[in-house]
C-alpha cells in the first residue's frame, strides 16, 4: 500500500480541528498545529513530506499571515500549497489570503465533500506541476536539463528556418579541484551564479541548460557579436563570489550553419572550440573552424573500432629497456601500448590515449597491457632469465577503480609473479588532481607489495615538499624537464636538487627521454639511479627486448 499522503491542519479551535480531521483523515495522513509557531516546528520536522496545508487565519500566538510570509521565505516549503480557511464568504478575505501565497480557500462552516474535492485536486495539481519541474529542469540551478533542452532547441530550430543562431557553451577549468579545494557548496553557488550569467547573456532571444556537472549551454537568436569584453564580463561576475578568484570558464560558440546535425553535435562543436583554448592564459572564448570537427570525427572513428580493435590483439606492447646508470646493466622496462590497425597503420599512443581516457575505455585497455606484461614476465622467468621488472602505466580513471587492487593481485597470483616485478607509473598530475583517493589507493597498493612510481615528474605542478608525504618508490623525471634542465649550466639547474631531496627521503630516481651522451654524463655525475631513453633503445616489440636479456646475462656471465 502506498503511503499516505501528510496533510497538516493549523486551527486554534480545537473543535474546528476535529471536524477536520474528521473529514481528513480516513484519505490522510493528518498533522496538527494549534498556532502558526506549532505549524512552523511541524513543517521543520516533516518539510516536504507534507502535501498540504489548511491553515485558519486568525490564531493566537502566530497568526495565519506571519505563518505564510515565513513559510515562503524557506525555499524547501514554499512550495507546500496552502488552502486558507476563512470565516465567511467576505471577498477581502480571500484577497488578503491569495495575496499571501495561499493557494486556494475554503469558507466556514466545513462542507466534507467540498474540502476533500479541493485538497485532492490541489494536491494532484502540485504533483503533476513537480514532476513536469523535474523533467524539465535542472534541480540545482533551474535551467533547463538536457533532454528538454534539446528537444526545446530542435524545436526551435524548425519553428524559425530564417533565422540566424548561434550555440554557445562553458566550461569551467578544473572545475573538480574547486569542489575538493572550497567544498560541494561553494561548488554549487558557483554552479548557480553561472547559471543566472547565462540568463543575463540570453535574455529573452533563447534558452540556456545545464548539461552535466558544469558545462552549461545556450541556443541563442544571433543578437550581437562577440568579443572579449562579454565573456570577461561574465568571468568578473563569477570573480566576485567569495574564493573564486582563480576560476577560469572558456568559452565555445557554434554558429548554427548545418541544420540537419543533431542539437548535441551542434553542443559538441561548440564545446570543442571551447576546448581549443584550454590553458591559454587571456583566451576566453573561441568560434568552432571546421579543422576542429576533423578531429572530432577521426575520434569518433577510432571510438568505433576500438573495442574490435582490442578483440582481434591489434594492440600490441613494446617494451623499452630501463638501465642502471652505473654500470649500464639493464635493470627493466616500461611497458607502452602500440596499436597497429590494419588500414591506418602504426597509431601514436599520443592521439589515442587521451581519447580512451576521456571515453573510460584506457581502463579496458590498460588491463590488456598489465596482463600481457605479468605474462611476458612469466615466459622470461620459465626461460631462466634473471628477475627484472617491468614498469607499467596506471592511467587516472584505473585509480577511481575501487578494484584495482585486487586486479592486480590477481594477476600477479595467477601468473605466479612476486608483486615487486610490477612497477606501477602513476602521472604526477593524477596526485595533483585528487591526492586523497590517489594516497589511499596507491598506499594499499604498496602494501600489496607493488613498486610505485610517480611518472612525469616535472611536468606540473607538484610541490617538492608534498613529495615526502607521498607514498611512492620511484620518482620518474619527465623528459623536457630533463631536456631542459640539461640544457642549462650544471650550476644553475634544480636537478641536482631534486635527485638529493628525493635520495634523501628514500626514493629511486630514473630519468626518461635521455637522448644524449651529455644528458646521461650529466645525470650519473649527479648519482641519478636509473635511466630510459632513445640514446639506449626505442620502445621494441618483446622478442627483441628478449635479445637484450640475452646478451645482458651472458655479459653477466651467466648461462640460460
Ligand atoms: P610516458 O609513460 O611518459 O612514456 C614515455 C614516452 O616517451 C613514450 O612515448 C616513449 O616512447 C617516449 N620516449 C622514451 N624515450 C624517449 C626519448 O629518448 N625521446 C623521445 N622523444 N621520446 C622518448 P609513447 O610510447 O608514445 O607514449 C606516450 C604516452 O602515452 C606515455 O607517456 C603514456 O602516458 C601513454 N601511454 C603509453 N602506453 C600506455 C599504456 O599502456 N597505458 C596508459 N595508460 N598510457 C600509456
Ligand atoms: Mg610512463
Ligand atoms: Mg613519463
Amino acid at each position: 500500500m502506498l503511503p499516505q499522503k501528510k496533510v497538516l491542519v493549523v486551527e486554534d479551535n480545537e473543535l474546528n480541528r476535529e471536524i477536520l480531521c474528521d473529514i481528513l483523515s480516513p484519505e490522510y495522513a493528518v498533522l496538527q498545529a494549534e498556532n502558526g509557531q506549532a505549524a512552523l516546528d511541524v513543517l521543520k520536522e516533516n518539510g516536504e513530506s507534507i502535501s498540504l496545508i489548511l491553515l485558519d487565519i486568525v490564531m493566537p500566538v502566530m497568526d495565519g499571515y506571519s505563518f505564510l510570509s515565513h513559510m515562503k521565505e524557506n525555499s524547501a516549503y514554499s512550495v507546500i500549497p496552502v488552502i486558507v480557511t476563512t470565516q465567511s464568504d467576505s471577498e477581502a478575505d480571500e484577497v488578503a489570503a491569495l495575496s499571501h501565497g495561499a493557494t486556494d480557500f475554503v469558507s466556514k462552516p466545513y462542507k466534507p465533500q467540498i474540502i476533500l474535492h479541493r485538497v485532492a485536486s490541489i494536491i494532484h495539481l502540485r504533483e503533476t506541476a513537480a514532476m513536469v519541474n523535474r523533467v524539465q529542469y535542472d534541480r540545482l540551478t533551474g535551467l533547463y536539463n538536457k533532454e528538454f533542452f534539446y528537444n526545446k532547441a530542435k524545436n526551435m530550430l524548425l519553428q524559425h528556418p530564417d533565422k540566424k543562431y548561434e550555440i554557445v557553451c562553458s566550461d569551467i577549468e578544473n572545475f573538480k579541484l574547486i569542489n575538493d579545494i572550497f567544498g560541494i557548496p561553494a561548488g554549487d553557488q558557483l554552479l548557480r551564479e553561472v547559471a543566472s550569467v547565462y540568463r543575463r547573456l540570453v535574455g529573452d532571444k533563447g534558452i540556456s541548460c545545464r548539461l552535466n556537472a558544469d558545462q552549461f549551454v545556450c541556443l541563442v537568436e544571433h543578437h550581437r557579436e562577440y568579443d572579449d569584453e562579454i565573456f570577461q564580463n561574465a568571468d568578473e561576475q563569477i570573480h566576485a563570489l567569495a574564493n573564486m578568484k582563480n576560476v577560469i570558464m572558456k568559452w565555445g560558440i557554434y554558429t548554427v550553419e548545418d541544420r540537419s546535425l543533431t542539437i548535441e553535435q551542434m553542443c559538441d562543436r561548440a564545446f570543442l572550440a571551447a576546448r581549443s583554448i584550454n590553458g591559454q592564459y587571456g583566451k576566453y572564448f573561441a568560434m568552432f573552424e571546421d579543422e576542429m570537427h576533423d578531429s572530432l570525427v577521426r575520434e569518433q572513428a577510432i571510438t568505433d573500432v576500438m573495442e574490435r580493435a582490442l578483440e582481434e590483439e591489434q594492440f600490441e606492447i613494446y617494451l623499452q629497456p630501463q638501465y642502471q646508470i652505473r654500470g649500464t646493466k639493464l635493470a627493466g622496462a616500461e611497458a607502452l601500448i602500440r596499436w597497429n590497425h590494419p588500414e591506418w597503420g602504426f597509431q601514436s599512443p599520443g592521439v589515442f590515449i587521451p581519447l580512451f581516457e576521456k571515453n573510460g575505455f584506457i581502463t579496458k585497455l590498460d588491463q590488456y597491457v598489465w596482463s600481457r606484461a605479468c605474462k611476458v614476465l612469466r615466459e622470461w622467468e620459465d626461460k631462466g632469465y634473471p628477475p627484472i621488472s617491468v614498469s607499467v602505466n596506471v592511467s587516472r580513471a584505473d585509480i577511481y577503480n575501487v578494484d584495482l587492487p585486487k586486479i592486480m593481485t590477481e594477476l600477479i597470483k595467477e601468473n605466479n609473479l612476486s608483486p615487486d616485478r610490477l612497477h606501477l607509473e602513476i602521472t604526477e598530475s593524477a596526485y595533483t588532481e585528487n591526492p586523497v583517493q590517489i594516497v589511499e589507493t596507491v598506499t594499499q597498493l604498496r602494501k600489496l607489495g607493488f613498486v610505485v612510481e610517480m611518472d612525469d615528474f616535472g611536468s606540473g605542478y607538484s610541490s617538492l615538499n608534498t613529495l615526502n608525504n607521498l607514498p611512492i618508490d620511484v620518482l620518474k623525471l619527465d623528459m623536457e624537464f630533463i631536456r631542459s634542465e640539461t640544457a642549462k649550466p650544471a650550476s644553475q639547474g634544480i636537478l641536482r636538487f631534486v635527485i638529493d631531496l628525493a635520495h634523501w627521503i628514500k626514493l629511486h630516481v630514473i630519468a626518461e627521454g635521455v637522448e644524449t651522451k651529455e644528458q646521461l654524463e650529466r645525470l650519473a655525475n649527479i648519482d641519478c639511479d636509473y635511466v630510459q631513453g632513445y640514446y639506449f633503445a626505442k620502445p621494441m616489440p618483446c622478442g627483441e627486448f628478449e635479445n637484450l636479456l640475452k646478451e645482458s646475462m651472458e655479459k653477466e656471465g651467466g648461462t640460460i
